[in-house]
Parts: C-alpha cells; sequence; structure tokens
C-alpha cells in the first residue's frame, strides 16, 4: 500500500454538527438529502437519486468489474401523529425502535403538509408531580399515555386542526448537540449522522490525496434505515458491502469510544468472515484502535439488504456509542479510528 489517506478531523466534526442540524425521519430526509448532495458534487461525484428519495453517489476505481457499496442512513429515530386528542394535544406513533422515557421531555418540531412547522415538547399526561404524585411515581409512560405539548393556544381537536395540523404530520426531536473540549461529542442522533460523516471524511481524504479506489464504489445514503427498509437498489456489480453504522457500548460488550468496532453479528446474520478478516488485518496494518463485537437487537443496511435476498458479502463498522438511542455520546477517536479503517478498505483490493 502507497500513501495513508490523512483524516481531516475538524472537517468531519464541522460536517457532522451540520447534519445533525438538519432534521430528518423516515418519510421526509429531503432537506439533508439536498445538502448531501451538494457534498457529492464538491468532491465531483455524480449522484442520482432513487425513487424512494436516497442517494447513490459513484466513483469510478482500478477495478470496475467488481464494484463496492457503502451506506450509511440520513434517517434518524422520530414520530409521527398518531391521534389528535380531545385535549388538542397529540398521540404520537414513533419510527425507530426506542423507549419514550428516553424522549421525555425533550422539545421537538411538528411540520404540517402545507410546511408550516410548530415547536412543542413531549410530556406524559400526567408530567407535573405537584398535580399527579403517585402517577408521577407508578405510571408507565408509553405511547398512550404520553403527549405533544404544542407551544401554541389549543385546547381543542378543532382548534389543532385549525393550525393546519393532521395525522400522519413529522416530528422531529431536538438532537441536543453538544461537544467537549475533552472529545466527547453528545446528540440524540449520532446513529447515523456521524456514519454520513464518516463517509465523506473518507472521501475528502482520498480525492485531496489523489488515491485511487481499488474498486468502483457507491456511496449509498439510505433514509429508511430506522425501520429496517435497506438498500431496495443495489448496482448490479457490487460484491461487496459496507455499513457504516454505530456500535453499542454497554455492559457486556467489547465497543468502546475511542475504536472502531467491526461488527461481526448482528440479529439479522452473521457478516462475511472474509471481510471481517479483511477489515482486521487493515485496522493492525494502520494502526487503527479497533473491536469486534456482536448485536442481537440490531439490524444494517447491509444485513436487511442481504435477508431481503441479494447476492452480496456484507460488513458493518462504526464508531462506538454509549446509550444508543437515547442520549448518544462517542469519542472523535472512535469518528477518526472509523474514517481511517472505511479509508484504508475502499484503497484495497478485495480478495
Ligand atoms: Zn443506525
Amino acid at each position: 500500500m502507497g500513501a495513508k489517506p490523512q483524516i481531516d478531523v475538524e472537517y468531519v466534526k464541522a460536517f457532522t454538527s451540520e447534519l445533525l442540524a438538519i432534521p430528518s425521519i423516515a418519510g421526509d430526509c429531503d432537506a439533508a438529502t439536498k445538502r448531501i448532495a451538494l457534498e457529492f458534487e464538491k468532491y465531483g461525484i455524480p449522484v442520482t437519486e432513487t425513487n424512494k428519495r436516497a442517494l447513490i453517489g459513484s466513483w469510478r476505481g482500478n477495478d470496475d468489474r467488481r464494484h463496492r457499496l457503502v451506506a450509511a442512513h440520513v434517517d434518524t429515530l422520530g414520530a409521527t401523529v398518531w391521534q389528535i386528542k380531545p385535549n388538542g394535544r397529540l398521540r404520537l406513533y414513533p419510527i425507530g425502535g426506542f423507549d419514550w422515557r428516553a424522549f421525555e421531555g425533550e422539545n421537538c418540531t411538528l411540520r404540517t403538509l402545507d410546511g408550516r412547522d410548530y415547536r412543542g415538547t413531549l410530556v406524559p399526561d400526567h408530567a407535573s408531580r405537584h398535580a399527579y404524585t403517585a402517577s408521577v411515581r407508578d405510571e408507565v409512560h408509553d405511547m398512550e399515555k404520553i403527549e405533544l405539548r404544542l407551544d401554541v393556544e389549543t385546547s381543542s381537536q378543532e382548534a389543532t386542526q385549525a393550525l393546519g395540523i393532521h395525522c400522519g404530520d413529522p416530528v422531529f426531536f431536538d438532537p441536543r448537540l453538544e461537544i467537549t473540549e475533552e472529545g466527547y461529542v453528545k446528540s440524540r442522533f449520532l446513529d447515523d449522522k456521524l456514519g454520513i460523516a464518516i463517509l465523506f471524511g473518507a472521501i475528502k481524504a482520498l480525492k485531496e490525496q489523489s488515491l485511487p479506489l481499488a474498486h468502483t464504489s457507491h456511496f449509498y445514503i439510505s433514509n429508511y434505515e430506522e425501520i429496517g427498509h435497506g438498500t431496495p437498489v443495489i448496482p448490479p456489480k457490487t460484491v461487496e458491502f459496507a455499513s457504516i453504522d454505530i456500535g453499542v457500548v454497554a455492559e457486556g460488550h467489547t465497543s468502546d469510544e475511542h475504536s472502531v468496532t467491526i461488527v461481526a453479528r448482528d440479529g439479522v446474520m452473521p457478516y462475511d468472515r472474509k471481510m471481517i478478516r479483511r477489515l482486521v488485518h487493515l485496522a493492525r496494518t494502520e494502526e487503527i484502535p479497533f473491536c469486534i463485537d456482536t448485536y442481537l437487537n440490531y439490524g444494517s443496511d447491509a444485513s436487511c439488504s442481504v435477508k431481503a435476498g441479494n447476492d452480496v458479502r456484507a460488513v458493518c463498522f462504526g464508531p462506538g456509542v454509549e446509550a444508543t438511542h437515547h442520549y448518544e455520546r462517542t469519542h472523535w477517536d472512535s469518528v477518526t479510528a472509523s474514517t481511517r479503517l472505511l479509508a484504508a478498505w475502499l484503497s484495497d483490493e478485495m480478495a
């Protein structure tokens, strides 16, 4: 292998922050994909939009016979309006797998069909400790006990409807981004805005140092990952498929916030052993800190696409994230390690 790709971590940080500020959930990712399309353009990578409004950027490599696919998802957890209550408040239907307790008290934005944005907060029906002491202590907060309190005057179903609000309107929770001096990044939606920033961090490193791709590679920005749709369009010559998605830092797992996690198995399938071996070899050669982990309640675009019947070899790797699908945190060390591994893999010829 020749020159090593140098990662511009400041760029990855800045792009992560920018992406986190653009809300995007399944069914409404257009603003974010529009921004990402500009980034592909910046690096001279032609991009197409699928019928389902996902993006695929394609970059020709030394070998154009066997292609690679890299996916990161732009959609995050969120919700849609389920019911408009008689008191004018809203019941929500979650998008993606999370516990309501993780989002209680969070501010959010509701977007109507005609493009009006309303602010509000997710609160339990019985939020006030002074008024509902026993309920606050004992009640389970599920989707029938938690409501969106809009920051507008409404106390009836009719008044809320008059604001232009309908069932099915998307609700975007605030990302609450914080970057600490110690190098931690905290936000609700590191999953998977970090993955996209990592993808572009690798592209930037390779482009700016004129390092070629070993194989023609397609960069898929998927937009329904949190509800398990995978990537319905697989470019025909694809042989290897890597999802760049979060590792899970928790008790019983090997992942940490300073390494890249290589996922060996998830709830859908064991990933391709030969590809895992190659990733481990690359990490060792490049002295990239890594861990290998398995997750039970987890699926990636790569594993879901294989399950959907696509004949590709799949792997998944990415930064180790603490408190996933809650208030997430990782360290830039882990993001840098993931970006380095992706750049090394894209430069490496497949077996
Ligand atoms: Zn994810």
